[in-house]
Parts: structure tokens; sequence; C-alpha cells
């Protein structure tokens, strides 16, 4: 999952941004609206988290632009304003969510992970794909309800292609959604961990489909 964070008070983006890290979600930062705005057209996000009292205009104004423009990302709002008023705006606006200052970083997790869930049409914290199931909240995967051990990365891919099943997945939506932004890697590290997570799923559990990418194979069985 890669989020785009737009906040301007630093101390409190890098330190979400380090909790959000801990818990495999990639962050980016945006330090005011325009720059916020920039990203959004230019990169691709599973969620927005948004911040309302920004350098360059309310974080609100943004939002309803990008919601004129078709732009359908799951948003949640963090912010210090708790009136009944500012909640209000927010979700006129276009928000799926208002969380006030001070916050939980696991209440942030949970409820971008629920939101991110609902915006690919699952309503169940688990999604079962064939006989692999993926538990979006403690990050378990089980192959015909056997544990699965995988890496952080692994992770990210495998929930990425579950998420978006029975959908085919690009190499270029695979890389932004589940690579650092600095750290984008060439489609062969793609294939190689592709054949890890063939390995340790089941053959059939992935099919590539050349020059178009990947997708889960929901038929695939346990053998
Ligand atoms: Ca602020």
């Amino acid at each position: 999952m890669k989020v785009l964070l737009v906040e301007d008070d630093e101390a409190l983006a890098s330190g979400l941004t380090l909790a959000l890290d801990n818990a495999g979600v990639l962050v980016e930062v945006a330090g005011d609206g325009r720059s916020a705005d920039f990203l959004v057209s230019t990169e691709r996000y599973d969620a927005i988290i948004l911040d309302l009292g920004l350098p360059d205009g309310n974080g609100t104004q943004w939002l309803s632009a990008w919601r004129d423009r078709g732009i359908e990302l799951p948003v949640l709002i963090l912010t210090a304003r708790d009136r009944w008023s500012d909640k209000a705006a927010g979700f006129s606006a276009g928000a799926d969510d208002y969380v006030t200052k001070p916050f939980e970083t696991a209440e942030i997790l949970f409820r971008l992970r629920a939101l991110v869930r609902r915006a690919h049409g699952h309503a169940h914290p688990v999604i079962r794909v064939g006989d692999i199931s993926l538990d979006t909240h403690s990050a378990q995967v089980t192959r015909a309800g056997m544990p699965v051990t995988l890496t952080a990365q692994e992770f990210r891919l495998l929930s990425h292609l579950v998420h978006a099943a029975p959908r085919v997945v690009s190499r270029s939506e695979l890389t932004e959604h589940v690579y650092d932004g600095d750290a984008e890697p060439d489609s062969n590290v793609i294939d190689v961990q592709v054949s890890r997570l063939r390995r340790k799923l089941g053959s059939h559990s992935i099919e590539t489909l050349r020059g178009q990418g990947y997708r889960m194979i929901a038929g695939a069985q346990a053998r």
C-alpha cells in the first residue's frame, strides 16, 4: 500500500511516516496543497491522508478540486480541527474518513486498510483468492489454511494483486504501488519476486500475461 501524506508539520509527518513504514505502508509526504496536487496528478497511491490547515489553503479546497477532476482515491482527513462544522465541510468536500489529532497510529492504520479494501470492493477483512487468504489487518497469509511466511516486499506485492483480483495488474502499476519512489526496480526484480511468491503459494497462484502484467488465479488449488 502506498499513501500520500499531506502535512506541513514536519515532525508529525516524519513520525507518522516512520510508524506507517514499520507497518509495511509506503508513504510519500507533501508539505502543502500545491505539491500534493502535483503528486496526485502524476503518481499512483492507494489513499491520501490530508491535513486541513495547509500553508497554501484549506485541505478541503484541494480535496474538492481533486474530486471535481474525478480523482477517486480514499481520503482520510487528519486534523486538529474537531468542530462538527469542520467535519461536515470535510465530508462535503469528498472525504471518506475523518480523524482528529492527537491520534493513535494504530487507528490510522485500521482505517486506511478498511478504506483501501472498500475501494477495491472488499468488505471482509480477510480477502480470499482460490486457496490463498490474506488478512488485511494482521498481514497474515495462508495457503490452504497453512501459514506462509513472506518478506515485507513480497507481502506488499501479493497484497496489491489480491486486492485487485481478478483484474490484471500491469508492471507499472505494481512498481508504483509496491516500491518506494526512490528505489523503483526494473521489471526483472518484479519477475524475481513473483517467482518467489509462486514458490511459496503454488506455481498456479499468479498468472503472467505477456505484455499485460500479472493476476491472481481464483481457480488455484492446493497441490
Ligand atoms: Ca497543518
